[in-house]
C-alpha cells in the first residue's frame, strides 16, 4: 500500500486531477469538496468559456453541494459545543 501510495504514477495522477481543472472548476465555490470529482468523468465543455475537462455531474454536485451547506455548517456548530452532530434531526 505504501508504495502504491507513493508511486510516481500515483502522485502524477493526483496532481494531473488538480492542474486538469478547467477555470470554471478553479473559480467554484464547491471546488473545496467536490474537486471536479474522477478525471473518467471529465468529458464535457465548460458553459462559460467552451474549455474541456468539465465533469458530466457538475450540476449534480453543485446542487447537492449547496444544499448541504447550511446542515453541515449546523453539525460543524453542534461539534464545536460538544453536543451530538445528530442533534440535527430535530432541527
Ligand atoms: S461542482 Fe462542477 S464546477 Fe464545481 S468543482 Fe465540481 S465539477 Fe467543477
Amino acid at each position: 500500500m505504501i508504495e502504491l501510495v507513493g508511486s510516481t504514477r500515483k502522485r502524477r495522477f493526483g496532481l494531473d486531477k488538480r492542474d486538469r481543472l478547467p477555470e470554471f472548476c478553479r473559480k467554484c465555490d464547491v471546488r473545496f469538496a467536490c474537486q471536479g470529482e474522477c478525471p473518467r468523468n471529465r468529458f464535457l465543455r465548460t458553459p462559460d468559456n467552451n474549455e474541456e475537462g468539465l465533469n458530466y455531474l457538475c450540476s449534480g454536485y453543485r446542487m447537492f453541494f449547496q444544499h448541504i451547506d447550511r446542515p453541515m455548517r449546523s453539525m460543524a456548530e453542534l461539534l464545536r459545543h460538544g453536543r451530538s452532530a445528530a442533534e440535527i434531526m430535530r432541527i
